[in-house]
Parts: structure tokens; sequence; C-alpha cells
């Protein structure tokens, strides 16, 4: 990619891509597995049914009537055009984009309409540094539930970008996650994103928010309750939706994550 290209933040290349703006992870079940579930069946009868617009609208009922409606935040839409746009489920993305209907544009028939859908760019755009962006994308190279989350989660990337970048005194240029070793070592600290140990699993959370109705709030770490100080790694925490039950499980969370920055960083020194 050279210097003056916009970063496609949506759909960076070929093996992945984001759609949380269309309420992709609003699900009351956002598990990787129910969502693929979910978009496989409505991809499959969107190819059956929908072959003219007028076909749209009972596509739409079918969907919602055939899927848990369920949603996380009341107020955030759902969007049951949402769906994989490839033969090997790596894409995720609009069904009604032009590019999937031979030029026509079919997004006027959405809960948004087409102007909304087509000019909305995500807060990621502006907070992420170029850098961070490249890095991010070089890192999550092919899973696009993983990417959707981290891409949209600004804390997290810049919080770690941060710390790395503190320990080496420069943020590593983002061609060297293309590299093998440092890549995984980055990708197991992204991954925290779904496995991380101390993550709420309750269904109102979504990285640092809870959401009440149509309310929502961030979820801040009770350390006064804890008996202890507020952590270094405290937006990352909040990030990770975490929900620590005393201070030795702080404590353990706090190791993983310093041992995956030191590792980094003495990984990006022995191979400079
Ligand atoms: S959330 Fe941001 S990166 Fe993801 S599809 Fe929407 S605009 Fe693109
Ligand atoms: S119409 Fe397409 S772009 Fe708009 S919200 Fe639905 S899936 Fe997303």
């Amino acid at each position: 990619m050279k210097d003056d290209i916009f970063i496609h933040l949506c759909q960076p290349d070929a093996y992945k891509s984001c759609g949380a703006c269309c309420g992709s992870y609003n699900y009351a079940d956002s598990t990787k597995e129910s969502l693929v579930g979910r978009l496989k069946s409505r991809t499959d009868l969107f190819h059956k049914t929908v072959t003219r617009p007028e076909d749209l609208t009972g596509f739409s009922e079918m969907v919602k009537i055939s899927e848990d409606q369920a949603k996380i935040f009341e107020v955030i839409y759902c969007c049951e055009y949402f769906g994989f746009l490839d033969d090997e489920e790596r894409k995720v993305g609009c069904l009604l984009h032009p590019h999937r209907n031979k030029g026509v544009d079919l997004r006027e028939s959405s809960f948004y309409g087409r102007e909304l859908c087509e000019g909305h760019l995500c807060p990621s755009y502006q907070y992420l540094s170029r850098e961070e962006k490249l890095a991010l994308i070089n890192i999550i190279t092919d899973d696009w539930y993983l990417y959707g989350l981290c891409v949209t989660d600004i804390d997290l990337v810049k919080s770690y970008f941060r710390l790395i970048s503190e320990r080496i005194c420069e943020m590593p240029p983002p061609e060297r996650f293309r590299e093998n070793v440092l890549r995984e070592i980055a990708l197991r600290f992204f991954s925290y994103k779904t496995s991380w140990p101390f993550r709420s699993y309750a269904t109102n959370r979504f990285g640092k928010y809870y959401f009440d109705g149509s309310e929502y709030m961030i979820k801040n770490i009770n350390y006064e309750t804890l008996g202890c100080e507020k952590s270094r790694f405290d937006s990352i925490f909040r990030s990770l939706s975490s929900e620590f039950k005393n201070v030795r499980e702080l404590k353990e969370g706090e190791k993983l994550i310093q041992a995956n920055i030191d590792e980094l960083a003495r990984t990006y020194e022995r191979f400079a």
C-alpha cells in the first residue's frame, strides 16, 4: 500500500472485512459460531430468492421471522442485508451493494437508506493513525470476526501500540507485523478480545460498554472494592470486558498483558 492511498478499514483486502456498523455484533448471541450460522443461511436465502428489487421485502420478512431478533442494545439496528460476500466466507458485508448486484445499488431499500450506508465512516477512520490501521490489518490477516471487533475498539488498538511504542521507543513500522513471529505475538494480544480469561459474559456487555434498554454506559473497574490502585492497563481491561473477582485475578491479568508486551519488544529488538 502506498503512503498516499486511503486505507479502507471496512474492506482492507481479500481476506477479511468489517461490518460492525451494520449491527453485526448487536445480536444478544453474537458469538462467532452463531453469527456464521446466521450469515450463511441469510446469504443462501438472498441468492435463492432475490433476483429483482421487488423481492427484497419478502427476503427481509423471511430473515426477521427465521432469525432470533434479540439484541444487546435496542437502539442499534441489526441489518438483515449483512451477509457473506465470497464463497470462502472470508469477507462479510452488504448484500445490497452494487458490486454484488451487477452494478445496481439496492441499498435504498434498507433501514438506513443508500446515502447513510454509502457515506458512513466510523470514528476509527479518524482516530486510528495510519500506522495503527496498517499494523492492525497486517496482524489480523484473515479473521473477519476478530478484525471487526478490534478495528472498532479504538482504546484497545491505541493502548496496545502506545505501550509497545513506549517500551521500544518507536511505533514499529506496520510492515514488521508481516513477519510471522511478530504478527503471532500481536495476534495473541488482540485475540484476547474473544479469549480473555477474565471477561464478563453478561449479555448486556460489549467491550467497555454495558447496556440497559436504550441506555448505554461505560463499565468501569471498581478498584476501591478490589482494594488496589487503578491498573496501568485499565483501558485495555475495560475494552476486554474484564470482571475481576479479586485483586489476585487483576494481577494475573496484568501479568498476561505485560508478558505479551515484553515478548513483542524482545522479539522486535532481536530481529531489528
Ligand atoms: S465499523 Fe467502521 S470499519 Fe467497520 S464497516 Fe463500519 S465504517 Fe467500516
Ligand atoms: S444495507 Fe448494507 S451497508 Fe446498510 S446497514 Fe445494511 S448491510 Fe450495512
